[in-house]
């Protein structure tokens, strides 16, 4: 796939010494490309230089094949942008909000408020376009959010944190219309701190961590990653030596450990490379136990982050 945006050693040291120091970023054209990193680790530093709110110490950023300059304002128009929990003037209706904005790409009068008027429809807000934005719920705002950053139909819109502090209905809201975008062949760049978030909306993701790109791919070879080492936590009636013995001999069960609870062991962890459920169901009424649940524990990005820094023979700072 055409790469839209290609970053290489993007640098920003701030005075006190933190910042970023090797960002890279392969956004490929027509896709919601996850952007993800623990708070602190770079994201909204790297977003700011691409909009040119921060200057650049060091590195480079291209665009559809060009070298792209932040300071330039006809570079710029081709990047959309909608912050996390961004001020907007309360007092103006959610079609003047977008309109102005419209206006600052270039557009005329009549041409913002006609493009204003077909965004807040695409975001489905369009019979609250003559509503003070100062009354839009959480959930609104992002979408008027994300209206914004679509107007003046820029080549690449950028997300912060899209669906933080949103409900699971206004969320649901939002992935729609991320799909919608997909669909539409536009291009995003998505920022989040949360795996999950990225995980249903995105195609493919760049990692960072302490100011430094650490893993960069598809969401699909990411996730063959973690179901390659699965944490399963199981629960038994009872739990003996012979049972721990037997399950450790099941091919592709690794680290398998007792948790004591209450003084009675009754509960194990292990990763596995394969759903092995029933083999491990089927050792415990062998031995005269059951086995009560087995659940798959869903994996956090931190430690997923532990797993690639830990892999990694170079130390990060
Ligand atoms: P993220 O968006 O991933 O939470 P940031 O880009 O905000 O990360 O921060 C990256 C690093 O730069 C952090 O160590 C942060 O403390 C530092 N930092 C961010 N903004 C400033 C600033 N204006 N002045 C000094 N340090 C900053």
């Amino acid at each position: 796939m055409a790469e839209l945006m290609k970053i290489t050693g993007l640098k920003k040291r701030y005075d006190n010494n933190s910042g970023i120091t090797d960002i890279r970023m392969n956004i490929s054209k027509g896709t919601i490309h996850g952007f993800l990193g623990l708070n602190g680790s770079g994201k909204t530093t790297t977003m700011k230089i691409i909009m040119g709110l921060l200057r650049k110490d060091g590195g480079m950023i291209e665009y559809d094949g060009r070298e792209y300059d932040p300071a330039n304002v006809n570079d710029r128009a081709n990047i959309g942008f909608s912050p996390d929990l961004p001020f907007y003037p309360p007092y103006l209706t959610g079609e003047e909000l977008v309109a102005v904005y419209g206006h600052m790409r270039g557009l005329t009068k009549s041409e913002s408020k006609k493009a204003a008027q077909d965004l807040l429809k695409m975001v489905e807000l369009y019979d609250h376009r003559n509503k003070k934005v100062g009354k839009y719920s959480r959930g609104m705002l992002a979408r008027v959010g994300i209206a914004v950053s679509l107007i003046g139909d820029p080549g690449m819109i950028i997300l912060d944190e899209p669906t933080s502090g949103l409900d699971p209905a206004a969320t649901s809201t939002v992935r729609n219309l991320l799909g919608k975008l997909r669909k539409d062949g536009k291009t995003v760049l998505l920022s989040s701190h949360l795996l999950g978030e990225v995980q249903n909306m995105c195609q493919n993701i760049t990692i960072i961590h302490a100011g430094s790109t650490i893993m960069e791919g598809s969401m699909n070879d990411l996730i063959e990653k973690f179901s390659n080492d699965q944490r399963y936590v199981a629960e038994f009636s009872k739990i003996s030596p012979t049972i721990v013995s037997e399950i450790r001999k099941v091919e592709g069960i690794n680290k398998v450990q007792v948790i004591d609870t209450e003084g009675r062991p009754m509960k194990l962890t292990f990763y596995a490379n394969s759903d092995i459920r029933e083999n491990v169901a089927m050792i415990a009424v062998k031995n005269g136990s059951m086995m009560i649940s087995c659940t798959p524990e869903g994996q956090s990005l931190e430690e997923l982050f532990l797993k690639l820094v830990g892999n990694r023979d170079d130390k990060l700072p």
